[in-house]
């Protein structure tokens, strides 16, 4: 069974480094990713970058607090169904939607994204349900609750039953966030999402002041370092450095 799998960049975003790594100084400007898996049973977006009001009204959309956090830039054609179209892909004929989590940069696009039905973890799901824990966790539910389907899961899935596509439960970052393990004819790549934002993340096992759980997110690093050990390649979050080096969507990660 062959998996293709491509990148895509949907806006840039920048804010003071010490979010996303305690206590780094000055500020970053760092990548939103989204990729589409492409398996002969069903198209699969894994997160699927920022609503496209940002691009005309980040205030308004995002909210206040956002707003003075967090700087994007994001342009027309760059929104998850323009890079879709890119690939010839029409938005509505994706079938799932695997969300790692519930933020604005992960889910903001799932609108576009009509005909998906949502993957998330339950844990995830219903703390973007619970009052405080979407204020805690900056959710915002007009990004992701737009009648899709939802498959609640509970820790790691098999979307398609052979193995080349597994969710792999990564909490800590959020309540329910999850990272996907795909198997390519190279060997296993994950898609680590928020669970780990740079490759400095990973190999000092530092983490950012975003985070709802940091004993839970310390032990997701550890599942993403023992997954690297058996040799995965980790795909980071956010990493700057790290995507320059990823081949962009039509070119099929290999
Ligand atoms: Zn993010």
């Amino acid at each position: 069974m062959t998996v293709k799998v491509y990148a895509m960049t949907c806006g840039w975003i920048s804010g003071d480094f010490n979010l996303m790594m305690a206590d780094a100084p000055g500020r970053i400007r760092f990548p939103v990713p989204a990729y589409l898996i492409d398996h002969p049973k069903g198209r699969v977006l894994f997160d699927s970058g920022l609503h496209p009001d940002i691009q005309t009204d980040m205030r308004g959309r995002a909210g206040d607090v956002m707003a003075d956090l967090f700087e994007v830039e994001f342009r027309p054609g760059e929104e998850i169904e323009a890079r879709l179209a890119a690939l010839d892909i029409a938005a509505d004929s994706i079938d799932y939607i695997v969300n790692s989590h519930l933020h604005w940069d992960h889910t903001g696009g799932n609108t576009l994204v009509a005909n998906a039905k949502i993957i998330i973890q339950k844990k995830e799901w219903e703390a973007g349900h619970v009052p405080e824990l979407i204020e805690q966790n900056l959710f915002n539910p007009a990004d992701y609750n737009h009648g899709h389907q939802i498959q609640q899961i509970d820790g790691e899935h098999d979307l398609f039953g052979d193995g080349t596509v597994v969710t792999v439960p990564t909490y800590g970052h959020t309540p329910g966030h999850q990272s996907l393990k795909v198997k390519l004819a190279s060997g296993d790549i994950i898609l680590a999402a928020d669970a780990c934002y740079f490759r400095k993340t990973l190999e000092d096992m530092h983490l950012p002041n975003i985070v709802f759980d940091k004993v839970k997110m310390l032990e997701s690093l550890k599942t993403l370092r023992r997954l690297q050990t058996a040799g995965a390649r980790i795909f980071y979050g956010h990493d700057p450095e790290y995507w320059q080096a990823v081949p962009q969507a039509p070119l099929e990660l290999t």
